[in-house]
């Protein structure tokens, strides 16, 4: 008989081993992946994998990324509930629901239509209430702006000028920034016209295609 996967048990062990072991500390956040039920964010055939420790495919060339990742980001955007969240590369809408989970007032852009519609049919059965668009994602979404923390799930060459700009005074943006292949996970805050940048380490993100990130080489 076919074994089912305790995935309460597994996601729990995620957390420890993956997360706690390497460093998250902040207790939201922990509680947070504990809760969410990240198998619903993968494809049927990966749900196995869903607490791998590492990126799986979502198709259409794209993943959801490590859950370490998700963490890290997460952590990193000091957010304590209440605050406006824009994220760039909304995928599965795992990162969306974690957010929205610690009490922000998400809206998300991606660029694929069809993900942009499978993460809003997941993220509504689990009752979250993300605003989701398809859209050039760099461009920001300049109807909902200026957000308190915007978050880029897709590595770029650099901070797209348009996101700088609808971010909050006091607000943080985090995005991996490199070349196509080798980012860091580079964290900004703005204050009043100066900007603290800090750096999160290297990573390996898909690109951000799009005004203010990558040419599309039209390889999907
Ligand atoms: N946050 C996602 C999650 O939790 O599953 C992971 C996202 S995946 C690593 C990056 C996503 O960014 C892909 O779905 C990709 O299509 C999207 N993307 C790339 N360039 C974009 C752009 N300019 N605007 C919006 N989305 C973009």
């Amino acid at each position: 008989m076919e074994e089912k996967l305790d995935f309460a048990r597994v996601r729990k062990l995620m957390v420890e081993n993956q997360l706690i072991s390497r460093g998250i500390r902040n207790k939201k956040v922990i509680d947070v992946f504990l809760k969410i039920p990240r198998e619903k964010f993968v494809p049927e055939h990966l749900k196995e994998y869903a607490y791998e420790d590492g990126p799986l495919s979502i198709g259409k060339g794209q993943t959801i990324s490590q859950p370490y990742i998700v963490a890290l980001m997460t952590e990193a955007l000091d957010v304590k509930g209440g605050e406006k969240v824009l994220e760039v590369g909304t995928g599965s809408g795992y990162q969306s629901a974690i957010l929205a989970e610690m009490g922000c007032e998400v809206y998300s852009i991606e660029r694929i239509p069809e993900l942009a519609r499978t993460a809003k049919k997941v993220l509504e059965g689990l009752g979250y209430n993300v605003k989701i668009k398809v859209g050039d994602g760099t461009l920001g979404w300049d109807e909902f702006s200026p957000y308190d923390r915007i978050v880029v799930t897709a590595a770029g060459p650099e901070i797209p000028p348009s996101l700088y700009n609808q971010l909050k005074d006091g607000g943080i943006i985090i995005m991996p920034v490199g070349d196509r292949y080798f980012q860091d996970l580079i964290l900004v805050k703005k204050i009043g016209t100066r900007m603290e940048r800090r750096s999160f380490g290297g990573c390996q993100f898909v690109p951000l295609i799009g005004t203010g990130g990558w040419k599309d080489e039209g390889e999907m």
